[in-house]
């Protein structure tokens, strides 16, 4: 079952319907289609910030800004490439690419390759001077699933609040085409078609690692995701959304 859901989103990948405006890894096996093995090692960087570390105050603070993406994404970055550099198959797939082959083995490239691609998403979907709204096909869809935009918040606040320990809250488009909010523990995300329970194409992610939040929050979870929800970029989220059907 999990595989056949994997083949179809592979296949939405196939036919241009997949998440390339996010991830600008740098990976063009495209262009080597017969032996992207034997190819040089490239590795994975992360794109620059949009934004400051202090752009996001009073919601975010500068200080988390600067230790969750310096220490933290650079970190999951650095290990996710000391992980594939032996992987001669994989290591020059795209990271979309990658999540979606991963299996209970890959336990490095699982919590490396994951940190690396939830936080590119991350910083994307968040802007300074709060939040936009939902439009046109996006605002349409999400009246259609929750019954409104205000009730989606609250079930995607509410998926972020009861995720235990570490984890993310998500806003995705699973197989079927449907939006879906769903919560993974650690680095899990939607992607990993095969270790997740309701896989999907990511539209929004929220990290809800203490990490993200504590300095400013401490154990006040639900305060950072209002504070969240008051950030997001509902345009990245609304063009991530409409490439599904370009
Ligand atoms: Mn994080």
């Amino acid at each position: 079952m999990k595989k056949r859901t994997f083949l179809k989103l592979t296949g939405l990948a196939g036919a241009g319907l997949a998440v390339s405006p996010f991830l600008g890894c740098g990976e063009q096996v495209q262009d080597a289609p017969e032996a992207p093995s034997a190819e040089p090692f490239k590795g994975h960087e992360q794109s620059p910030l949009n934004y400051g570390f202090d752009a996001l105050q009073p919601a975010i603070d500068a200080e988390t800004m600067a230790l969750h993406y310096g220490k933290h994404h650079a970190g999951y970055v650095r290990k996710l490439n000391a992980a594939l550099e032996s992987d001669a198959s994989r290591r020059n797939l795209p990271i979309e690419a990658l999540l979606a082959t991963l299996g209970e083995g890959d336990t490095a490239l699982r919590n490396n390759g994951g940190g690396h691609y939830n936080h590119e998403l991350y910083w994307r979907v968040m802007q300074p001077g709060g939040a936009s709204t939902p439009q046109g096909i996006l605002a349409q869809a999400i009246d259609e699933r929750f019954g409104s935009f205000d009730a989606f918040k609250e079930v995607f606040a509410a998926a972020g609040a009861k995720r235990f320990g570490s984890g993310w809250a998500w806003l995705m488009m699973d197989a079927a085409g449907r939006l879906e909010v769903t919560s993974t523990a650690n680095q899990d995300n939607p992607l990993m078609a095969q270790l997740v329970a309701q896989p999907g194409s990511p539209l929004l992610g929220m990290d809800v690692w203490e990490h993200a939040y504590y300095l400013n929050y401490q154990n006040r979870r639900k305060d950072y995701i209002a504070a969240f929800l008051d950030l997001v970029n509902w345009d990245v989220v609304g063009a991530q959304y409409a490439s599904h059907f370009a």
